[in-house]
């Protein structure tokens, strides 16, 4: 059960929650925007509690706020995603028959009981499928129970065809009664305008950094180091972090797992960046370290490579990083990419050997490389 505090977390989307509850002012769509992992999932969870609980309780010093009661049977089962008025459609991998995507929305409820903050497993395309949002539609028209507020959660918006956000209009323009619609997506800017014009936006933002570096600590057993190291890369957003954690925890994969996380920065970090999770992350005068890293670098751009190339995860040679290199390989499509990082690696590993300064060389590599990931999307462009 997760201890992170979401109605602290996003402090501000809470409170514009709470006070519309309270001034019997609740909105029938709300759209939440903001990257994946700042705790989107939570936010609708726990404000479908409170649209439910039987007696919610003000908050000390500002009364016109008020949370779920969190004890109530409402609250706990909306807690735990059983509750009746409570509806996912969440994106889901290809699949051929209607029970199948029942199944692998089963699944990712699951997943999300175990750890709401926890990212989607986005190795495969998904998309949020018609025929579910249909279902849910048609389920709305009926009526509800007495006293229950439905909350249907659309989760993560940018998945979700136009065909599919047709039928999703009609839900918004004529909203059954006793029903909140809660939409999701890390892209405001990419839905609809109809869509946009009929929510009401709530913005999530990054939560206080202490709030991750504790909940890592406790939940995840990281040391205060680890804890907040990992928060800093993952700039602060607690889903990223929290797949960051499982690199860092043992002290025997330390070293493969700090290569890791430069490798995966390396494509998504800007070059200043970079640079300075280099510096606080590899002791610049432990030589084997340095080469260790590259080394473990030049395997990983083969694996991508490879499984660029072939779809393939037998021949893998990182098999623990297999979802990492899933996640990654789409950048190698273009193969001159693994072909120009892999070059540069090898030069500086020869220069190492020369008794260069290591951290003028890694630094050197380090924006090298960034060209070589960048130069197949600017090509694009
Ligand atoms: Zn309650």
């Amino acid at each position: 059960m997760s201890h992170f505090d979401i109605t602290r977390a996003q402090a501000k989307a809470w409170s514009i929650l709470a006070r519309s509850f309270n001034a019997g002012r609740v909105a029938s769509t709300y759209l939440f925007y903001g990257r994946e992992g700042l705790g989107d999932w939570s936010l609708a969870v726990e404000f479908a509690a409170l649209l439910n609980c039987e007696k919610p309780v003000p908050d000390a010093e500002e009364p016109t706020i008020s949370y779920p009661c969190g004890e109530c049977p409402p609250c706990r089962s909306v807690r735990g995603l059983n509750y009746e008025g409570l509806h996912f459609v969440v994106p889901i991998r290809k699949h051929k028959k209607d029970d199948e995507a029942i199944d692998l929305t089963n699944e990712i409820l699951e997943q999300k009981r175990k750890e709401p903050l926890r990212l989607l497993d986005n190795t495969a395309a998904t998309n949020i499928p018609i025929n579910l949002a249909r279902e849910v539609r048609k389920n709305l028209t009926r009526r509800g129970s007495e006293g229950v507020t439905r909350v249907v959660v659309f989760y993560q918006m940018e998945k979700m065809r136009t065909s599919s956000a047709d039928a999703l209009l009609k839900l918004i323009e004529e909203p059954p009664q006793d029903t909140v619609i809660i939409l999701t997506t890390a892209r405001s800017e990419d839905l609809l305008p109809t869509i946009q014009s009929r929510s009401q936006k709530i913005r999530l933002n990054r939560p206080p950094e202490q709030m991750t570096i504790d909940y890592l600590q406790s939940e995840y057993g990281l040391s205060e180091t680890q804890a907040r190291l990992v928060t800093r890369i993952s700039g602060g957003v607690p889903g990223v972090a929290l797949e960051l954690a499982g690199e860092v925890d043992s002290e025997d994969s330390s070293r493969r797992g700090v290569g890791l996380l430069l490798f995966k920065s390396l494509f998504a970090e800007s070059g200043a960046r970079v640079v300075s999770q280099m510096t606080e992350l590899i002791n610049y005068t432990d030589r084997g370290q340095v080469k260790d890293i590259l080394s473990l670098w030049q395997s990983l751009i083969r694996d991508c490579a490879l499984h660029a190339a072939t779809g393939e995860e037998d021949d893998l040679v990182n098999v623990d990083y297999t979802p990492e290199i899933k996640r990654l390989s789409p950048r190698f499509a273009d193969s001159s990419v693994a072909a120009a990082m892999a070059s540069e690696i090898k030069n500086t590993l020869a220069d190492l050997e020369l008794n260069v300064h290591i951290q003028a060389a890694l630094v050197a590599l380090a924006l090298k490389l960034r060209c070589a990931v960048e130069a197949p999307a600017r090509n694009t462009a």
